[in-house]
């Protein structure tokens, strides 16, 4: 008997949609969540955010159950022992945890939306694991330069986090051939485009 996150495979919706699982992945601080705003106020695809869990704390403006479900360590552990987690990764040795909620990508699928995972290169082997057919988006930066400027600038990371985010965005980098499209954030227009260009490829596959 197929489960719900089989049902993310192809299978249309009641509706007569066919969910998809579109998992966006790039270094903290390249500009994912800046694009996927943007994207999301498009109205042209059904796509429907993974709202994550995570234990860090909510930055300025960041309310709980739209950017993240904001939790405790404990709670986060105890969840994840239930199997609530589709996924989880911790962002460094006793750093914040972060987790996909497997009931949201179930729900996704049951409607027929295009669920988006906004999740770090490991999360995303894992899902790709369980959902062969889910589609991977690397968002990369012009160069580590810009990508440090753009951290300093949003402001919300100690030095000391902004330095092991850099550490981390250069294994990842060495990571996103994985990925089936890989857009650079250099001109923000240009990377919106074709943003935009990859999910009308999506629609028509
Ligand atoms: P992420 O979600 O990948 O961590 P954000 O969307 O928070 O990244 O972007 C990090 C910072 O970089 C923000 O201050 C954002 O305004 C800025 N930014 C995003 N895209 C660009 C771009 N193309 N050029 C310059 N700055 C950008
Ligand atoms: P931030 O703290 O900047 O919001 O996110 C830090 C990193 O955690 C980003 O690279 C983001 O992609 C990743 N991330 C956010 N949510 C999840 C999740 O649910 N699972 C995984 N694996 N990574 C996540």
């Amino acid at each position: 008997m197929p489960n719900e996150v089989d049902d993310a495979r192809g299978d249309r919706a009641q509706n007569g949609r066919r969910g998809r699982v579109i998992v966006v992945s790039g270094p903290s601080g390249v500009g994912k969540g800046t694009l996927l705003k943007r994207l999301f106020a498009d109205a042209e695809f059904p796509l429907k955010t993974s709202v994550s869990a995570t234990t860090r704390a909510p930055r300025p403006g960041e309310r709980n159950g739209v950017e993240y479900w904001f939790m405790t360590r404990d709670e986060f552990l105890a969840r994840r022992e239930r199997g609530e987690f589709l996924e989880s990764f911790e962002v460094y040795e006793g750093g914040a945890l972060y987790g996909t909620l497997r009931e949201t990508v179930e729900d996704a699928a049951r409607n027929g939306d295009w669920v988006v995972l906004e999740i770090d290169v490991k999360g995303a082997k894992s899902v790709v694991a369980q959902i062969p057919d889910a589609v991977t988006i690397f968002i990369a930066p012009p160069s580590l330069d810009a990508l440090r400027e753009r951290l300093a600038a949003r402001g919300s990371e100690t030095p000391e986090d902004v330095a092991k985010r850099l550490a981390q965005a250069s294994l990842e980098l060495e990571q996103s051939d994985f990925y089936r499209y890989r857009v650079v954030n250099d001109k923000l227009d240009d990377a919106y485009a074709e943003l935009v260009a990859v999910m009308r490829e999506i629609a028509r596959s």
